[in-house]
């Protein structure tokens, strides 16, 4: 496999920004080897600086739920910028994406546009706090929210004991004023409810954890979750950055029946440009400035041109069946895949819910909190991610995050990757 243009502009990169990426997952520390510069994508497949070809399961890590270059969304894009791409003031394209959303989700009434997943959430919080005049928050070990200071935190020693952070750079004491405990128990969340009495200002969760393995939670647990904040005054926070707009359009609140207090969106709501949102009810939202004086602002939110592109994007989502198709193509891939594994005594699996799916090397089907993982499967995800990129298959580079899958996924295209993912597994466990 021919990378030189690829492995050229790396070492330029590296000169340019720290371990030469703008994000740290792009930077293939978990898999070896060089980052790919992508220069093209259509539909399902993206090209890189060399011209290699590979269907695309990262599809930027979520966003892209209708593919590379969808013309709906390009066109958006283009009309759109063509009169001018930023004003500053309120725009049409902000009252339209906004109404489309509250139209169509039960458990919204107003929302506020970012421009990121860490963003939505970071505000999500200080509302919460706001909102409850309380400072600690609790959140499980195994859910990623973004990189806020209060929420780079996992557990401290013992459970229920206040956190400690994960990054250099943030302070103890606000560590400290985060929980972690693991998922998918609720007796430890009355414990920490009842220890931590009238502190707690919300408990945000990722209702279907995929950034650490996909983590589907027991949904008595969330609605359990659901009963004990209520009962325990304590918000709801379901943070649907990946689920929003991709397990239906009401995301995980709408799979479960179960209506959070705040919820943040990131990913799909912006059609691939950069949009985040947090929204709740309209009390709730009524301290957010200038309503309320909770502050939070931003020079590039609601931007008109990444308004429109989520506009275009999430009107596809509505039209009939949109959910169902992608349910169904991901459930002929996933089953295809897994039924060979098991005919051949290969310890693998694919775990999925929508069109959200994580490849497991393991026989356990009841993964739900992050030490259920065996780190050492890891090892062999790094063979098989080497394998499908040299055949012409992109998963994001680490085994610890979920592919996506997206309508320009046809079964033709899947059909191909199927073909490629067993010659792969072939290779990975003769
Ligand atoms: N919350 C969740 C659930 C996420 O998956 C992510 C990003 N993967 C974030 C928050 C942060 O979003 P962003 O990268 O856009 O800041």
């Amino acid at each position: 496999m021919n990378i030189k243009k690829s492995e050229q502009l790396f070492k330029e990169a590296k000169t340019l920004f720290p371990g030469g990426v703008n994000s740290p997952v792009r930077a293939f520390k978990a898999v070896g080897g060089t980052p790919l510069f992508f220069v093209k994508g259509d539909g399902a497949y993206v090209w890189d600086a060399d011209d290699n070809k590979y269907i695309d399961f990262c599809c930027s890590w979520g966003p892209l739920i209708l593919g590379h270059n969808n013309l709906q969304v390009t066109k958006a894009i283009q009309e759109t910028s063509q009169n001018g791409v930023s004003f500053g003031t309120p725009t049409i394209q902000e009252n339209e994406l906004g109404k489309l959303i509250l139209d169509n989700h039960r458990y919204l009434e107003k929302i506020r546009f970012v421009s990121s997943g860490t963003e939505a959430t970071m505000s999500g919080i200080r509302l919460a706090r706001g909102y409850t005049g309380r400072d600690k928050i609790i959140k499980f070990d195994g859910c990623y929210h973004g990189h806020a200071d209060s929420l780079l935190v996992k557990a401290g020693s013992g459970l229920a004991t206040l956190g400690t952070s994960t990054s250099a750079g943030v302070p103890e004491a606000f560590a400290n004023e985060t929980i972690v405990l693991p998922l998918n128990n609720i007796d430890l969340v009355i414990d920490a409810f009842n220890k931590y009495k009238n502190e707690v200002a919300c408990v945000i969760i990722e209702p279907v954890p995929a950034n650490n393995g996909l983590l589907i939670q027991d949904e008595i647990f969330l609605h359990q979750l659901r009963e004990e904040c209520t009962k325990h005054n304590v918000l709801l926070f379901f943070d649907e950055v990946i689920s929003g707009f991709r397990l239906g359009f009401e995301g995980a609140s709408g799979m479960y029946n179960i209506k959070p207090d705040i919820i943040t969106f990131g990913k799909i709501i912006g059609g691939g440009l950069p949009v985040g949102a947090y929204g709740a009810s309209s009390k709730i939202m009524s301290y957010i400035s200038p309503e309320g004086n909770v502050y939070q602002a931003g020079t590039l939110s609601g931007n008109p041109v990444a308004m429109a592109a989520g506009k275009a994007s999430l009107e596809v989502l509505l039209q009939n069946g949109f959910y169902e198709s992608q349910n169904e193509r991901t459930e002929y891939f996933v089953s295809e895949l897994v039924s060979y594994a098991k005919s051949n005594s290969y310890e693998f699996n694919i775990y999925n819910v929508g069109s959200i799916f994580w490849l497991a090397f393991s026989d356990n089907i009841n993964i739900r909190k992050a030490s259920d993982i065996d780190s050492d499967s890891m090892k062999h995800f790094k063979r098989l991610h080497k394998a499908l990129l040299e055949r012409g298959i992109y998963l994001g580079p680490s085994g610890f995050e979920v592919g996506f899958i997206s309508s320009a996924h046809t079964k033709e295209v899947l059909d191909e990757a199927i073909d490629i993912f067993k010659k792969s597994l072939d290779l990975v466990f003769s």
